[in-house]
């Protein structure tokens, strides 16, 4: 008997979309992509700006990325890897500190000197003594850092960075996410960003065409509009008809699978109350350099953006035709006011927040500035998360996630994404091997019974 080709269907064509799909192809299963827009890359997709790709949202790698590095050596991607170091600022008040090395921590005017000498302490000792997240999980992150670093550091330094990445949630992250993030971005000595020449569309691209070669399939501005889990298949709803796979794996958001799950799969779905972030940033294209560092925090009262980040200190000049990228963002809820503002509202308040952090900023530096937004960062994760994490198989449907609320406690990246999508697809591939199997012996035994 020759044995049946598994059909899966990926929903989304992001990194997760991606590399679920080349992971199958290369264990021999038929793969069809349905990506809802006309590029693939998701959060990592680009706009073009006079004949050059850049990137919607900023978009580095870090040296120690386990998952995206042996990726990017498999799509002979490794070669064209430019690392470069790089440092932080601070904006507090009128004042841009740099804020990497003991000394700047000795120079930072934004705390007391005993407020700085508790953040050394409290630095130091996380980086000495807490090697085992136990716990952590289920303490929140504010109550960890009080008690590490004291009031004064606590509510000058860590809670308005807090209160920027998860807004007034953020009481409710647990410690076990910090220390993580804590981990990965000073893992060495240095802080070492990465960027491939050609950009983040060269990967999605090389992926692309692997998964073609492979005999896969993708279909673009394809949106999955609703997804069945029955005895027998998974079907899905596109282009105004139904489609059926032996097992899907969706990479949406939790909310956006919600929304298009039907029958009993919409009730087998995990955390459908997941509170998710979203970002809105301002990409401002410019002649000049602004300011020295790659990363901004900022801690200034009605300052218009909770930071700034300029891209082309790692990423090189030939990507952007010489031309330096500022971007300036703001992660909120998509009902917000902030995300909900006009592009010409945040515009206008990019082009006077600028000056800043140069104050010979001219307005005629700038080329041009382009505005997005996404609903679906990531969840704004509640305490003891490590329990409700959403499992690779969604109850005992044929539907599969390898979505960004499973990277808890990792942080959100296409490293992480790239991990979880194999892991993933390699779940995908057994289950179906012991079912076609299972199914082949039932069906071998009631021919010899006959
Ligand atoms: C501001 C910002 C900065 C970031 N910085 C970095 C960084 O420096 N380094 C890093 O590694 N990561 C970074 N990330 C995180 C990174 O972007 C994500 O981890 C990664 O892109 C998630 O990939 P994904 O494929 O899981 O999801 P997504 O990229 O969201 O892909 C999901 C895809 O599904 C499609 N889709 C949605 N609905 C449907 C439907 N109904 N049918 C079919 N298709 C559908 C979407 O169009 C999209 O293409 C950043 C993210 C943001 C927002």
């Amino acid at each position: 008997m020759t044995p049946l080709r598994h059909r899966v269907a990926v929903l989304g064509g992001g990194i997760s979309g991606l590399v679920s799909a080349l992971r199958l192809l290369q264990q021999g299963k038929h793969v069809t992509i349905f990506e809802a827009s006309g590029e693939l890359g998701g959060l990592g997709s680009t706009f073009e700006h006079e004949g050059h790709a850049m990137e919607r949202f900023y978009h580095v790698m870090l040296n120690s990325d386990e998952n995206l590095l042996p990726l990017l050596q498999e799509l002979d991607l490794e070669d064209r890897i430019v690392w470069k170091e790089t440092k932080m600022g601070f904006l507090h008040g009128k004042k841009l500190d740099p804020f990497n090395t003991p000394l700047d921590l000795l120079n930072f005017g934004g705390l007391s000197l005993w407020g700085r000498i508790r953040t050394a302490i409290g630095g130091a000792y996380i980086a000495k003594f807490c090697n085992d997240p136990k716990g952590l999980d289920s303490i929140s992150v504010s109550e960890w850092l009080e008690g590490l670093f004291g009031a004064e550091v606590f509510n000058r330094l860590w809670k308005p960075l807090l209160r920027a990445k998860f807004g007034d949630l953020f009481e409710e992250v647990p410690a076990y996410w910090f220390w993580s993030r804590l981990r990965r971005e000073k893992g060495g000595t240095k802080e070492v960003k990465g960027y491939v020449r050609g950009g983040y569309r060269l990967i999605a691209e090389r992926l692309e065409k692997e998964i073609h070669r492979l005999g896969g399939d993708i279909r673009m501005r394809t949106p999955v509009f609703a997804i069945q889990d029955t005895p027998w298949d998974v079907q899905l709803n596109v282009s105004g008809r139904w489609e059926a796979f032996d097992a899907a794996i969706s990479t949406l958001p939790i909310p956006v699978l919600g929304n298009i799950a039907r029958g009993p799969l919409a009730n087998m779905l995990p955390n459908k109350n997941l509170i998710y972030q979203g970002v809105v940033n301002a990409v401002v294209i410019m002649k000049k350099r602004l300011q020295p560092y790659y990363w901004n925090a900022i801690v200034k009262k009605d300052y218009p953006f909770q930071g700034l980040v300029e891209t082309t200190h790692v990423v090189p000049s030939s990507q952007t035709g010489g031309r330096h990228l500022v971007y300036l963002l703001n992660y909120c809820q998509a009902d917000s006011d902030v995300y909900n503002q006009t592009d010409g509202d945040i515009r206008f308040q990019a082009l006077k927040a600028l000056r800043d952090f140069n104050s010979k900023f001219q307005p005629d530096w700038v080329e041009d500035i382009k505005v997005f937004r996404t609903p679906f960062v990531e969840p704004i994760w509640p305490l003891g998360y490590q329990k409700l994490k959403p499992r690779m198989r969604v109850g005992d449907s044929r539907v599969y996630l390898a979505t960004t609320a499973q990277c808890y406690p990792n942080v959100n990246s296409w490293n992480t994404m790239v991990g979880i999508a194999s892991d993933t697809a390699a779940r995908v591939k057994f289950d179906l091997d012991n079912v076609y199997n299972a199914r082949n012996r039932a069906e071998q035994s009631l021919a010899q019974s006959h």
